[in-house]
């Protein structure tokens, strides 16, 4: 059945969630949120004030106790439960998703999985929080350590992935036993708020998970970065937003974890399969209509293929369905505001002046903020488009020679989030793996998101994992006593 948009915009609670119920903001105040598809209002949410956070804060601290001594099981139950009923909303969790931020239906409901695997991943993990007792080198006390929870843990997430970004901090966050304040981006609060839903009917006890949305985010942060009783930070969002951060949780010497902007490269050697390499660049490039930190952002390709591979992959994009992300068969959305339209269109035109040529797209049309598929060929590392994030749905084509130049032109970049390369050179591929600067790298595939996999960047793109084996680390923190051998 069609799930209706307007009862189901109606359907979130519009309140914050702090202490177990949902709250008015204390001034009254709200702001509102749009459909980037169409720039209609679609609904109005709380507008969190500082005392509201602190409230919040409050909260988190008063359950962290109780909280961190939980048993691991029942910790991982709920996660589990968490993870069963996010699947059970599949559907309204997708519509939100696409109406307040513009991606198309389908990759909305595959944001919805990719977003409950870690409520399922770290579910697994709650059970594996390990320690270890050995004898010390000089025989005469024993070592023992053990993993507790970090405390009240702050959690600020980007408009892009309104509900994985979060999942991907609160799943690790609670099956390590630490209390939550989650402040989703200001573009996109209601699929939080939606999936705040879920984690009050699993029954997480009051205090343990905090909803607070706020169009003032730098006060609000600041008031509870600055409380000592917050003990963590974890930041996903640009690295402008994140350098700030960090300066300001110094005051209180907060554990951090930063995942940044990204500037990936995607190579595309002569010896690679030519059709896994225009596929994984169809995936890297247009995921999430090219608004992801992974996206690829300059796409390599090896002088010999460089035109099979161009024409390749312009007849894809010029094959694409854009529009409302509501509408049957869209592939490309609208971006996400005002601002990053104009971003995108600056990029494009700065590249088409200095000399590049755009051999598919480069217009926008509305209603909403749409910008249509585009390539843009004859790229250099000097203009505007090769130095920041594009995030729109636009492909910068480079030429390259040898493997030796590609290493060091995809390194030259203060980032260093993912990179993608493409060639049946197993040796090759090891070793180009080996030299990229970054924390991942895509081999043969234009994506590497998974939960299970230890998601996260090095240089400006940030510090800290999400996801894999390490991803509860950043939440737990390494106890050590020294045991006098002598008195066992
Ligand atoms: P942004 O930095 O503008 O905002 C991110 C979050 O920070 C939002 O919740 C916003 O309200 C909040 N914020 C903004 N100013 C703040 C301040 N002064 N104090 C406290 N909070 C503040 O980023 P965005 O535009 O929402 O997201 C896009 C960026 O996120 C891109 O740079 C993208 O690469 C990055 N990103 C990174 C990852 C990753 O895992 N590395 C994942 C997704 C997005």
């Amino acid at each position: 059945m069609e799930l209706s948009e307007k009862a189901t915009v109606d359907s979130v609670p519009k309140e914050l969630f702090i202490d177990g119920s949902w709250k008015k903001s204390s001034d009254g105040k709200s702001f509102k949120v749009e459909d980037p598809a169409t720039r209609d209002v679609i609904g109005e949410v709380a507008d969190a004030t500082v005392d509201d956070a602190l409230a919040a804060l409050e909260a988190a601290h008063l359950a962290q106790e109780s909280w961190g001594r939980t048993a691991p099981r029942l910790r991982a139950e709920m996660l589990r439960k968490a993870y069963e009923l996010t699947i059970a909303h599949q559907d309204e969790l997708a519509l939100l998703m696409t109406l307040e931020m513009g991606k198309p239906l389908s990759e909305s409901r595959g944001e919805v999985l990719y977003a409950a695997e870690f409520l399922r991943w770290f579910s697994e993990e709650a059970v594996r929080i390990k320690g270890e007792y050995y004898m010390g080198p000089e025989g005469s006390m024993k070592i023992l350590t053990q993993r507790q929870p970090v405390g009240p843990s702050y959690m600020i997430t980007p408009w892009n992935f309104p509900l994985a970004m979060a999942t991907r901090k609160l799943g690790p966050a609670l099956a390590a036993g630490c209390t939550t304040i989650v402040k989703p981006a200001e573009l996109t609060p209601l699929t939080m708020a939606a999936f705040f839903r879920i984690l009050e009917e699993v029954g997480v006890p009051n205090g343990v998970v905090n909803l607070i949305h706020t169009s003032d985010p730098g006060a609000v942060s600041v008031s509870l970065m600055n409380d000592t009783r917050l003990r963590k930070l974890s930041f996903t969002g640009s690295t402008e937003v994140g350098r700030l951060l960090m300066s300001q949780a110094s005051n209180n010497l907060l554990r951090l974890s930063m995942e940044l902007g990204g500037n990936a490269p995607l190579i595309v050697f002569e010896d690679a399969d030519l059709d896994k390499a225009v596929q994984g660049a169809m995936l890297a490039k247009l995921r999430n209509t090219g608004e992801a930190c992974t996206s690829a952002n300059r796409i390599f390709v090896q002088r010999g293929v460089a035109e099979e591979f161009s024409l390749a992959l312009k007849s894809r994009f010029e094959a694409l369905k854009v529009g409302r992300g509501t509408d049957a068969g869209v592939e490309v959305g609208p971006l996400v505001e005002q601002a990053a339209l104009d971003k995108v269109q600056r990029l494009v035109t700065d590249a088409r002046s200095r000399g590049a040529r755009i051999v598919a797209g480069g217009g926008s049309f509305g209603p909403g903020y749409f910008f249509e598929p585009t390539i843009v060929l004859g790229v250099d590392s000097t203009f505007e488009i090769a130095n920041e994030e594009i995030f729109g749905p636009v492909a910068a084509l480079y030429v390259f020679d040898t493997e030796e130049e590609v290493i060091k032109l995809a390194n030259s970049t203060p980032y260093g989030l993912v990179a993608y390369l493409f060639t049946e050179n197993l040796n090759r591929a090891l070793r180009v793996v080996e030299r990229l600067e970054t924390g991942m790298v895509g081999v043969n595939q234009g994506l590497v998101s998974n939960a299970a996999g230890p998601f996260g960047g090095v240089k400006h793109s940030g510090f800290g994992r999400e996801g894999g084996f390490e991803g509860i680390d950043e939440y737990l923190y390494v106890k050590y006593a020294a045991i006098n051998a002598a008195a066992l």
